[in-house]
């Protein structure tokens, strides 16, 4: 994307025929205010296709993605909610960006340097996304640049438990070829951990139109990591090969689903993280995703080692979304890209550590097409 929200109305102010090019670029909106009285910004990103991309500042969440299906009709892909009210009532993390650490530290500790460090337990007896007021729940200060928005959050030193003031950047940009990128980096002044990533929840039949169970997906893993009954990873790297957790080629999200399987049984479903084939640090296409009446597909690719790959088993329809509709039971899937989960206390795992004068780089990409449906 090369036109900025400033640019897109100079554009139209000088040559107001170019509709399409005036619609194309970033467009800043309010979207009201935290409780504590702040404001919160709504960015909107649109590409020549017409995709749009909404990012508010309160957990620089992913509020909306609108792309058309095989027939041109276009729809919301990710759950969520209509206003900040919402985004600040109990819900699991839509949209969100998740950190400092996404998924769970067993027993809210590690060590590192030496130190024990003892984070908030907000998860039974563990510590989930971050903590109890993790990067979902605070303001990020917004900055157009060339290309995307870059939202930046300073986290104090100590913070949720944490060592190290983090100062980590998330950068949003849609390409004409619909591919939402997502860039993370961050630095630290203490040795830290981290591992943040995003927490969008899609159903490709449009949000709110019923279960994803009919989407087939494939992942190109071979091995993922098994669970203990808190959803802490065992250690082993297991073979999917001859289990339900096999996406080597597609299959409907419904098919295995309720499988005989104890690991099925661990995760109410699938809660898992998948060890990625091909090497970690390149970008490759890890996922791909239809949902076969509307013919979208999303594919996922990133640098990342590891997926988690979360098909809304504990949705409950507690949650009203956009619309006032009810979010039940496996009405969205979730695909966060990641390092795997409780990696400080699993000394064989690609280590989350991040030491002062380095730079955590990361990156994945959603990117959204149609076949025929
Ligand atoms: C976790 C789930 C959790 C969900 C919402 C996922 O990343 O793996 O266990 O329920 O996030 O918090």
């Amino acid at each position: 994307m090369s036109l900025t929200r400033r640019t897109a109305i100079a554009l139209t102010a000088a040559a107001p025929v170019i509709t399409q090019a005036a619609a194309r670029g970033i467009a800043k909106t309010s979207f009201g205010k935290v409780k504590s009285g702040q404001a919160v910004d709504l960015y909107k990103l649109t590409n020549s296709q017409g995709t749009e991309v909404t990012v508010i500042t309160y957990g620089a969440r992913v509020q909306s993605i609108r792309c058309a299906d095989a027939r041109g009709k276009m729809a919301d892909i990710t759950l969520g909610f209509d206003n900040i009210e919402g985004y600040q009532t109990e819900n699991p993390y839509f949209g969100a960006v998740v950190g400092r650490y996404g998924n769970r530290i067993a027993k809210g500790k590690f060590s590192l340097g030496g130190k024990q460090y003892t984070l908030a337990k907000n998860n039974g007896e563990n510590a989930l996304h971050g903590g109890l007021k993790g990067f979902d729940k605070v303001l990020w200060t917004a900055k157009e640049v060339n290309g995307g928005i870059d939202l930046t959050y300073i986290s104090k030193d100590g913070e949720e438990g944490y060592p190290g003031t983090l100062t980590t950047t998330v950068r949003y940009s849609l390409s004409d070829a619909n591919e939402l990128r997502i860039d993370y980096t961050a630095t630290t002044d203490k040795v830290t951990v981290l591992n943040v990533t995003n927490h969008s929840y899609f159903n490709l039949a449009g949000e709110g139109s019923g279960d994803i169970l009919g989407h087939r997906i494939q992942i190109n893993a071979d091995r993922f990591t098994p669970v203990d009954a808190g959803l802490i990873p065992t250690g082993e790297l297991k073979p999917v090969a001859g289990t339900a957790f096999d996406f080597r080629q597609p299959h409907s999200i419904g098919e295995r689903i309720n499988a005989n399987d104890e690991q099925i049984k661990l995760g109410k479903g699938y809660d898992h993280n998948y060890v990625l084939n091909g090497p970690m640090g390149t970008m490759r296409q890890i996922v791909r995703v239809v949902e076969p009446k509307s013919g979208r597909v999303l594919e996922v690719s990133t640098v990342e080692p590891g997926v988690q790959f979360y098909t809304g088993n504990f949705l409950d329809g507690t949650n009203k979304g956009k619309g006032g509709k009810v979010y039940g039971h496996r009405t969205g899937f979730c695909l966060e890209t990641q390092h795997f989960p409780d990696s400080p206390n699993q000394p064989k795992f690609p280590t989350t550590q991040l030491e002062p004068g380095k730079t955590w780089k990361t990156a994945t990409i959603y990117k959204m097409s149609t076949e025929k449906a």
